[in-house]
């Protein structure tokens, strides 16, 4: 089990590794993808480490909340509002999920693929 410690995403949120922080405040850290899917590909994630959807309880229902409506926020400042965006948590191995704190992906800047695949 991956603990905060050693945890990709936590250490990301507490600035021990670098990435391109476009929002961090309410305990929500938002930062670039690495390996961007789109022109716009941001992860958002809350600050306190969940696993995963899998693992959200009760005490994370406004964190949760927040991710949305932050994903709303930040889709607006990259200019993306109104041509469309997708809002994507992969949950486990068949969802291809590889790092294990939750994150939403927001994707757009281009005509998204429908069916997935
Ligand atoms: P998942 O497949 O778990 O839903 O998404 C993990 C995402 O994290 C992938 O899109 C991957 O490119 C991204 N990622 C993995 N390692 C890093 C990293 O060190 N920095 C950043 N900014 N993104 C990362
Ligand atoms: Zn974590």
């Amino acid at each position: 089990m991956t603990q905060e410690s050693d945890c990709l995403f936590c250490r990301i949120a507490r600035g021990e590794i670098p990435a391109t922080i476009v929002y961090q405040r309410d305990g929500i850290t938002a930062f670039r993808d690495i390996a961007p899917q789109a022109p716009t590909h941001v992860l958002l994630i809350p600050d306190r480490h969940i696993s995963g959807a899998a693992a959200a309880t009760d005490a994370d229902d406004a964190a949760l909340g927040r991710l949305i409506r932050t994903a709303a926020e930040l889709a607006r400042q990259e200019g993306i509002a109104d041509s469309g965006y997708r809002l994507i948590i992969n949950q486990g191995p068949d969802a291809g999920q590889t790092v294990p704190h939750l994150h939403v992906h927001l994707l757009g800047g281009k005509l998204l693929p429908t069916p997935l695949a």
